[in-house]
């Protein structure tokens, strides 16, 4: 059994109240550690320790911040196994996602983002009577905010460029996630990251989150989650004027067109449904596919997902592992029968899966194909975040186009197709902020990152974030 207490001014200290939330394995069931259940006064604590290291870690030099936070990533993959088990066992993804994806990802933010700051210039004016410059100063105190299904990766996404621009972190992660987190702070001590430029405290939502969001000297919030709590962040911080960046939920859409790369498309297709169980805020589970290609698909498709293998999370066999949580898998489990309910035919899984052993408790959900529902019911509107998506037939490009954006959400949208002025036009007018054509998830970290409607606003990744992160001034000086 492990406790996982937070991380203040370079030390592991536990939670002032005393109070600690259980930690299950996803992969069994069972009680695994226990995690500090922090308050306010934990949360004042960081921030104390945060003011204090802001003068010398914002005044450092660039080379050296640049070094500290390149070491941080080297002192990430140098722990790259013992990570990647943490973050499996924590969460239920396999051992490959966590080692080829999350962990490795981790360290390429850090790695991206020391390299960044040495590059990272502002604007200036000229004209004969004046020169106006820009001047991007850290803003102090920075709140980060971050959600279960990606725990390092997306973590240490706003940490970094946080860090890179010169401020200290109050950092959060999820509850039901804090492991690799919790082991980031003994990595950037090693690193020699000053005590309290990171400071993690652990702990729920609506408790320390909510904490951080209200924390008058917290300057910023970089918030990735539920739609639902990035609402109440936003009611609570706009009011304080604070910077907010909210990364929120996504139902994405998959437009797949009768001249597309088939093959090329499938393999992509089964990984954009199911990699990480689903769980991926990119994840296009909403498969619309050109009429005449529709029958094929389906039995190819469905074919594909009957041979996913589903199992122990820790074994390098198994391709999708757990999901997070009892409660997840109990409300994936019920919109696998409310699609049902709305007229939905599930063509492939549908049911929870059980295996013998130390497994039995373990939280598996079959990979799910659903064909037969309307764009408008509520399990094509409502995101379901798990092993399921749903396959549904388009006439032309113009009702794909409507079935595609008939969405409260838009994070993302991908397009199969090898008609270049159709595939730019559809970029275009899709209702997201990432397009991919003919390809999923490649990311460039250079690019902006970030959704419209009730997948969030602001944009994070290159010089976005790192933006985000500064206070921009203008300074104009008169010439004559
Ligand atoms: P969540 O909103 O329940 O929790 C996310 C984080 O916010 C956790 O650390 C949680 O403790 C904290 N939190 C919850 N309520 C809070 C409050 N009132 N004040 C401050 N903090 C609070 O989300 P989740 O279930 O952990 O994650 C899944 C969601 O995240 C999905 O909706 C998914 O689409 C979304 N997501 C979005 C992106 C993106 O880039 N857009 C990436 C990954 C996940």
């Amino acid at each position: 059994m492990q406790t996982i207490n937070n991380f203040i001014n370079g030390t592991y200290v536990p939670p002032l109240g005393g109070q600690y939330l259980d930690n299950y394995a996803p992969a069994t069931g069972a009680l695994c550690g226990r995690i500090a259940r922090s308050g306010a006064e934990d949360v004042e604590r960081a921030v104390q320790a945060a003011v204090a290291a802001f003068p010398a870690w914002s005044a450092i030099s660039l080379d050296q911040r640049h070094d500290i936070l390149r070491a941080v990533a080297d002192g990430i993959m140098q722990n790259l196994d013992r990570l990647a088990e943490a973050e499996s066992a924590d969460s239920g993804k396999t051992i490959t996602t966590a080692r080829t994806i999350d962990i490795p990802r981790a360290a390429l933010n850090f790695k991206f983002f020391a390299t960044a700051l040495l590059h990272f210039a502002s604007e200036s004016h000229h004209r004969p009577d004046a020169l106006s410059y820009t001047l991007r100063q850290p803003l102090g105190v920075v709140g980060c905010i971050s959600p279960w299904n990606l725990p390092l990766y997306l973590f240490t996404w706003k940490i970094a460029p946080a860090l890179a621009a010169g401020n200290c972190v109050v950092g959060k992660p999820s509850e039901i996630t804090p492991l690799t987190a919790a082991l980031l702070g003994e990595i950037c001590n090693t690193a020699g990251l000053p005590p309290g430029v990171l400071n993690i405290v652990q702990g729920l939502g609506p408790e320390v989150g909510a904490a951080i969001v209200q924390h008058p000297k917290i300057k910023a919030i970089s918030f990735t989650g539920s739609t639902r709590a990035g609402a109440e962040i936003a009611r609570v911080a706009a009011p304080m004027f604070k910077k907010l960046s909210l990364e929120l939920g996504g139902k994405n859409p998959n437009i797949i067109f009768a001249d597309c790369d088939y093959e090329q498309m499938l393999e992509t297709t089964v990984r954009s449904s199911f990699n990480n169980q689903g769980q991926i805020c990119l994840c296009g589970s909403r498969i619309y596919v050109e009429k005449s290609l529709y029958e094929k698909f389906k039995k190819d498709f469905v074919e594909r997902v009957r041979l996913l293998r589903v199992g122990d999370p820790a074994s390098p066999e198994s391709q999708l592992g757990a999901v997070v949580s009892k409660t997840h898998f109990e409300k994936v489990l019920s919109y696998i029968d409310l699609a049902q309910e709305e007229g939905g035919m599930v063509l492939c899984g549908g049911r929870a899966l059980q295996f013998p052993g130390t497994q039995a408790g373990g939280w598996y959900i079959e990979p799910t194909v659903i064909e037969g529902l309307l764009t408008t019911c509520r399990s094509n509107q409502e995101e379901i975040f798990g092993p399921v998506a749903t396959i549904q037939p388009f006439e032309d490009e113009a009702d794909a186009m409507a079935q595609a954006n008939d969405s409260p959400y838009g994070l993302n949208a991908t397009i199969w197709t090898s008609h270049l002025q159709r595939a730019h036009r559809m970029a275009a007018a899709l209702q997201c902020g990432i397009v991919w054509i003919n390809t999923w998830m490649l990311r460039d970290l250079r690019t902006p990152f970030g959704g419209v409607k009730n997948s969030g606003m602001g944009r994070e990744g290159g010089w976005e974030a790192l933006r985000f992160f500064s206070e921009t001034k203008n300074v104009t000086i008169g010439l004559g």
